[in-house]
């Protein structure tokens, strides 16, 4: 049976509640990221490392929600909190105290931040951090990578002209290839009148910075006095104090989402009280002038479900577990390059930490261009054919802290039989990759 036919009699249940969706949603889905062909797998509950769908198959998890669920589902200790905090209340239309004790944990791991805003998501978070980066320098554009995902709207759209951005939006974004420090350069140097910030992933998306690369943008942004903002919407689960903790260069302000919420919507931006500014409300008597400079009153910033279920996380998050996560996700890297090499074929696995991922091209893999020459068809069918086994491979491969060596071993020898299943397929289209 071919690896598509084996998926569509593994997963009827999940079609039908595709064929059903599809008449309601466009493509049948919500989000982009989770729609691959022929159809999507509908989940119907997670515990510890597993999930189980609608047809009862279960699937060892190395997706976790894209990165965020970092000690799994329905960890015991997040969930109790969760309940207890539901049981008061979800929303109560005022600040809880767990909003603090979070924003304390989390500026904790952040040296150089003294200040923390909480938003509903890591697209806010970016929103509104790039929105206060250019009211305290007083200056229109951001620079970012090209390829880079900052979130869901319209100032940092992947690529420039982007479909349904306004000329003059789109004309506030400049864009720079990550990992290219001499281009970085070039592009700030031109617009460094009117640049008041840089905004880079740390690690973007699975692909890591080449040496050097982090700290010359520091140097630069210093040198031209404009803000270094991290997106660590992801990288944060990198280390203690995220990533960078972990590459050792420090931005201005730091974006973060994923792991900070408990497995609930949340986002949150950090940087010093000066840079944070423009959010002060100004000391006065009236309250009328008690307005700060830049406003952002979402009606579920600072969720609570997710700051009690967040505050869990970070808590149980001690660096024994950090380097246990990233041994099991070097084990998986290391295991894959084996799989690959010795069934003869060049394919590329990246990743740092808990993070591992395979692109299906006979290229490095280190920016927007190199990533474009993978083959994306080949990664779908591997996905699919690691699901058929009982592996969930998704988007941004990751271990959690409640992985077993068991299952990452066993996630080896199903990655060894997917690509003996899929090499006529890789012979017909993507011959090169043989090596
Ligand atoms: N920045 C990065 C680096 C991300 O990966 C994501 C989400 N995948 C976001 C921002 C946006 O976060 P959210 O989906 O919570 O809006």
């Amino acid at each position: 049976m071919s690896i598509i036919d084996d998926y569509i009699s593994q997963n009827k249940g999940s079609l039908e509640a595709y064929e059903k969706a599809k008449g309601l949603l466009p493509s049948g889905n919500t989000r982009s990221a989770l729609y691959w062909r022929p159809f999507p797998l509908c989940m119907r509950r997670g515990e510890g490392s597993k999930l189980w769908d609608v047809d009862g198959n279960r699937r060892v998890d190395f997706n976790y929600n894209n990165t965020t669920l970092i000690l799994g589902h329905t960890h015991p200790r997040v969930m109790q909190a969760v309940r207890d905090q539901m049981e008061k209340g979800t929303m109560l239309g005022a600040a809880t105290e767990t909003e603090p004790r979070l924003a304390e944990e989390i500026l904790r791991r952040l040296k150089g931040s003294d200040r923390i805003r909480f938003t509903p998501t890591g697209t806010e978070a970016n929103m509104q951090a790039l929105r206060v980066a250019r009211t305290y320098k007083k200056k229109p554009l951001i620079a970012k990578c090209l390829g880079a995902y900052h979130g869901s709207w319209d100032g940092v759209t992947l690529t420039p002209n982007s479909p349904g951005v306004p000329t003059g939006v789109g004309q506030s974004t400049v864009y720079f290839p990550y990992n290219d420090a001499g281009e970085a350069e070039r592009v700030i140097k031109k617009h460094r009148d009117e640049l008041a910030a840089v905004v880079v992933e740390p690690t973007m998306r699975d692909m890591t910075p080449r040496p050097g690369f982090l700290e010359r943008l520091r140097e630069i942004t210093t040198q031209y006095d404009i803000l270094l903002v991290f997106d660590e919407v992801i990288s944060f689960r990198l280390g203690y104090g995220g990533a960078q903790e972990f590459y050792g260069v420090a931005p201005d302000i730091t974006a973060m989402g994923k792991i900070i919420g408990g497995g609930f919507p949340v986002g949150a931006y950090a940087s010093t009280d000066e840079c944070m500014s423009p959010l002060k409300i100004p000391d006065a008597e009236l309250p009328e002038t008690a307005n700060p400079v830049l406003g952002f009153s979402g009606t579920f910033n600072a969720f609570p479900l997710a700051m009690a279920g967040g505050l869990v996380v970070l808590e149980e998050m001690i660096q024994e577990k950090y380097d246990l996560i990233a041994g099991m996700g070097e084990e998986m890297r290391k295991g894959l390059r084996g799989v690959f090499a010795e069934e003869g074929l060049g394919v590329f696995v990246g990743g740092v930490g808990s993070f591992f991922f395979t692109a299906w091209t006979d290229q490095e893999v280190y920016d927007h261009a190199s990533s474009m020459t993978a083959d994306r068809g080949l990664a779908n069918l591997f996905n699919i054919g690691m699901m058929n086994k009982g592996f969930f491979i998704l988007g941004h491969p990751n271990v959690s802290a409640v992985q077993s060596r068991e299952e990452i071993s066993a996630a080896l020898t199903a990655a060894r039989e997917t690509v003996r299943e899929m090499k006529p397929m890789i012979r017909e289209r993507a011959p090169h990759l043989f090596s």
